[in-house]
């Protein structure tokens, strides 16, 4: 029985990969990446040679054929992304159903567990997130106002993915909607040289880019805590 395996990749430091995942993209007949450049870089760290094919979310049609007839014939593939754990925000979700809709149990998927950016932020955020919801990245225009809305009342931490050219705008919305004192953590370039958790009030979140427009780059995890101050009806 072929297997497919979804394997978690850095998310900066490349020596954040796990024994389990290095064995398995050594032993695979082929890895289907999101960039075959950047994964080529994490192979050869670590002299694998593995052939490597490039798979992402607009991938044609045909493409998605050849991987399931790859599979078909009994070969063994790992799908990883460009950073951290495939499908979450990032391409893999439809060929992992595909897999399933077509072979159901005789093809198995395997999950290889590595970094995620969201589990790492939360790790060292340091507010409780027992619970929490993940709204992966927010949409840019369709059906934002409400999610800023629904951050704004929730009571439990809402975490999500931004990107540098969009979080000033972001911060803005956020003072829009949650208020300037509502407390947030922006964790930026994990694992990697830069990395900073910066913590406090919207407001003072804000002053600190403002002062550091430097820093207004790189990758960012956004942790909003829950609203405090509703009281139940
Ligand atoms: N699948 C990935 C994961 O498991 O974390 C997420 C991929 S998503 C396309 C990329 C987004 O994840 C970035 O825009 C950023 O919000 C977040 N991210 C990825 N690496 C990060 C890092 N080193 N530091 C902070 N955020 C990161």
């Amino acid at each position: 029985m072929a297997t497919l395996f979804i394997v978690g990749t850095p998310i900066g430091n490349l020596e954040d990969i796990t024994l389990r995942a290095l064995r398995v993209l050594k032993e695979v007949d082929l890895v289907l990446c999101e960039d075959t450049r950047v994964t080529k870089r994490l192979l050869s760290k670590y002299e694998i040679n593995t052939p490597t094919m490039s798979y992402h979310a607009q991938s044609k049609l045909a493409k998605a054929d050849k991987i399931l007839a790859l599979l078909e014939e009994g070969k063994n593939l790992a799908l990883v992304s460009d950073a951290g754990t495939p499908c979450i925000s990032d391409p893999g979700m439809l060929l992992v159903s595909q897999v399933r809709e077509k072979f159901g149990d005789t093809i198995s998927i395997v999950p290889i567990p590595g970094p995620s950016a969201l589990i790492t932020a939360l790790s060292a955020a340091g507010v409780s997130v027992a619970e929490f919801t993940f709204l992966g990245f927010l949409p840019h225009k369709k059906g934002r106002e409400t999610l800023f809305k629904e951050i704004a009342e929730s009571k439990r931490v809402m975490s999500f993915y931004e990107s540098p050219h969009r979080i000033e705008k972001t911060l803005e919305s956020l003072e829009k909607f949650c208020g300037a004192s509502r407390n947030i953590i922006l964790a930026r370039e994990l694992t990697k040289i830069y990395e900073e958790f910066v913590r406090g009030t919207v407001e003072e979140v804000r002053a600190h880019f403002a002062q550091n427009p430097d820093r207004v780059r790189g990758e960012f995890v956004v942790i909003v805590e829950g609203n405090f101050h509703i009281l139940p009806k």
